[in-house]
């Protein structure tokens, strides 16, 4: 996957952003061509690191979790926990679990992705007082099937492309089928691909209805009908025929902007509020950017008071709302190079971590300017003192 650089700066916050280097590769252009593989026209994403003062990086998703969880203590984890139900209330909220466990307190965050359980149970209760926004009770809007994979490491004889250490996403655009499809090449000579189909309502109602029974079967149907497309590397068959069959995925495609982001003590981020097409490159970025801005508004609360939790739940909405359905609202409409121009826009905006020290503007382009935290200053002066104290 690609990651916009607007979150890099947190990213140096963390003291992550050297070692995600090391694992991810600056992508550098962009090409889209038509179903011959013939460029049709090109980007230079490299920009963004004069523009910004990072570059966009494409990582394998399993190095990415690899390495946020090497930063987390393992007792913050409890792994195989699934929520099911919560119940909330002036004095805290109350997370159920699959297995039957419970666990309590002050706020519960719904970073549990398109079809969040979270957010589910939190708009039934909603429903029930009659305080749920008619548009938020539609389901998510699938438009397209995609089969994605990444293969096992390749030649760089055959493949001189890993010989470059940088990555080139190429995608090609079908004038008169459904189908687009992706090549980017990651680190480790690995190459990820996906094909994605448009589906048209009937196709896609019938899909709905053999959503539940999908299965190995399906996914050979689907590969036999894109084997022969032509990638800069050969045939997506010949990519597909690298791939272990265990890591090939088929999943719906989906756009959903919710309204509701929180009430009382629960708050949903990320793609549990607003679901985006994979296209825009901007989905994790975006996850990333809610959790630091709503990181900050619980920073900043005064008191553990129910009054504070909502005005602070609330704060991050304010302030990611706008922003983030605009953007919804927009990218999906958007022609590839348009797309990638309205991405440009996106640059601005590049919210850090407040409790930690700001990493200054690296690039040319302007930055929506975020002011250090009196808090975290404070508690910084404290420590000084302290310190000359002793
Ligand atoms: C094919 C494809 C390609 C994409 N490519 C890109 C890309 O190149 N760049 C990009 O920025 N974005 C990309 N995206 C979008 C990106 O993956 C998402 O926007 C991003 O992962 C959203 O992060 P999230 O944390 O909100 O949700 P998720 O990443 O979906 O994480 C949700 C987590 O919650 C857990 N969970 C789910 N239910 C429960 C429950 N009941 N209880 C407890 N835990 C639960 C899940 O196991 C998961 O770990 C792509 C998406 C797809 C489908």
């Amino acid at each position: 996957m690609s990651i916009n650089p607007t979150v890099m700066a947190a990213f140096e916050q963390l003291g992550l952003y050297e070692d995600f280097l090391k694992v991810s590769n600056p992508i550098s252009n962009s090409h889209i061509r038509n179903a011959d593989a013939k460029i049709e026209s090109s980007f230079n994403i490299s920009d963004s690191k004069e523009l910004v003062g990072y570059e966009y990086l494409v990582v394998g998703r399993s190095k990415l979790y690899e390495l946020l969880l090497s930063r987390v203590p393992l007792e913050k984890i409890k792994p195989g926990k699934r929520v099911i139900s919560f119940v909330q209330n002036k004095e805290g909220v109350m997370a159920r679990f699959q297995d039957g466990t419970t666990t309590h307190g002050d706020i519960l965050v719904g970073a549990d992705g398109a079809y969040s359980a979270v957010r589910q149970h939190l708009f039934k209760e909603l429903s029930k007082i009659g305080k749920l926004p008619k548009s938020d009770s539609k389901p998510l809007s699938k438009g397209f099937i995609c089969m994605v994979g990444h293969t096992n490491p390749l030649d760089p004889e055959v493949y001189p492309i890993f010989k470059w250490n940088r990555g080139v996403c190429d995608t090609m655009i079908s004038n008169n089928s459904p189908w687009s499809w992706l090549t980017l090449n990651l680190p480790g000579n690995v190459m990820a691909w996906s094909a994605t189909k448009q589906l048209d309502s009937e196709t896609f109602a019938d899909m709905n209805l053999r959503n539940s029974e999908w299965g190995s079967e399906a996914n050979e149907a689907l590969i036999k009908e894109v084997s022969d497309f032509k990638t800069p590397y050969g045939t997506l068959g010949s990519l597909i025929d690298a791939t272990p069959r265990s890591s090939i995925a088929v999943v719906f495609l989906e756009d959903k902007f919710f309204e509701t982001w929180t009430h009382s003590r629960t708050v949903l981020i990320g793609d549990a509020c607003h679901k985006q097409l994979p296209s825009a490159g901007l989905g994790s970025a975006n996850a990333m950017q809610d959790a630091i801005v709503l990181a900050n508004c619980i920073y900043e609360m005064k008191a553990n008071s129910y009054d504070e939790v909502v005005a602070a739940l609330n704060g991050y909405r304010d302030q990611q709302y706008d922003r983030t359905k605009k953007q919804c609202d927009t990218m999906n409409c958007l022609s590839p190079s348009a797309r990638a121009q309205g991405i440009a826009k996106t640059m601005m905006y590049r919210p850090q971590i407040a409790f930690l020290p700001l990493i200054p503007n690296r690039g040319t382009a302007d930055v929506k300017p975020q002011k250090p935290s009196a808090k975290y200053l404070e508690e910084q002066a404290n420590v000084s003192d302290y310190e000359v104290a002793l």
